[in-house]
């Protein structure tokens, strides 16, 4: 049952995907999707890497302890899933975050590029990142502000154990997905400004999440981020 539903999911999701990509004139190749396993137990991951996915993303440090080594357990012999961070990382974090996570999405303050930068280099790690814009100026919510990202961008491209990805941003919590359509038109501005800023093209603009995600790429998201529409809606909620 279970196995079935996230398998039926994971294909709608990404039918969905296709469809909003060619109603731009994208190439949904173009276009990966993170599978979003938060308060979701490791044989859900297991259920989803067997349909094919490969790619999932968790927002607490503490269950990425528990279900990243668990599902080393539990997968055979196919291929490794990747794991991204997506949720605040607190500096005193920073080693189990290096350990854990392939790519840390929520790259949020110089402070925790340093600890970053230093765990990475102590275990030979290029340890790829992702810069969070708080592309709403949102209060309460982390991220570097749009103002500062160039800046921040050249700083952490000069680290030698990080490796920049992309920029990273969730627009403030709004039902009608084409309210936050100005969010992400201005993310992918400024992506572009980042990117012609250290001369090169970065792979990976992360936006867009069960709800907007159609949105999001027409707006230009490369990497969607994706929980609800495929593990059925969450009990307890994290934000
Ligand atoms: C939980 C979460 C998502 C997934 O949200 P859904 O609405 O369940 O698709 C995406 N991004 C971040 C940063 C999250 O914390």
């Amino acid at each position: 049952m279970r196995r079935e539903s996230i398998a039926e999911n994971l294909r709608n999701v990404r039918r969905g995907i296709a469809q909003a990509a060619e109603s731009c004139g994208r190439n949904p190749s173009g276009i990966q999707l993170l599978a979003v396993s938060k308060t979701f137990p490791a044989e859900d991951v297991a259920f989803a890497l067997d349909a094919g996915q490969f790619q999932f993303g968790e927002n607490k440090i503490q269950e990425g302890q528990q279900k990243i080594p668990a599902l080393a357990l539990l997968g055979g012999a196919g291929r490794k899933p990747e794991w991204h961070l997506i949720g605040h990382l607190q500096s005193n974090k920073a080693a189990p975050a290096v350990e854990l996570f392939d790519l840390i999405e929520t790259l949020d303050s110089p402070r925790l590029a340093a600890k970053l930068e230093h765990q990475a280099a102590k275990r030979d790690k290029r340890q790829r990142v992702l810069i969070q814009i708080n592309v709403g100026n949102e209060e309460q919510k982390s991220g570097i502000e749009a103002d500062q990202a160039i800046d921040f961008a050249r700083e952490v491209e000069s680290a030698d154990s990080l490796l920049l990805e992309g920029l990273m941003a969730i627009p403030p919590w709004d039902e009608d997905p084409e309210r936050s359509r100005p969010h992400f038109r201005s993310m992918k501005r400024l992506f572009d400004e980042v990117c012609s800023a250290l001369g090169r093209p970065l792979p990976t603009l992360s936006m867009g999440m069960s709800h907007d995600f159609a949105v999001a790429i027409e707006e230009g998201s490369t990497l969607v981020r994706v929980g609800t529409a495929i593990f059925g809606r969450r009990v307890r909620q994290v934000r």
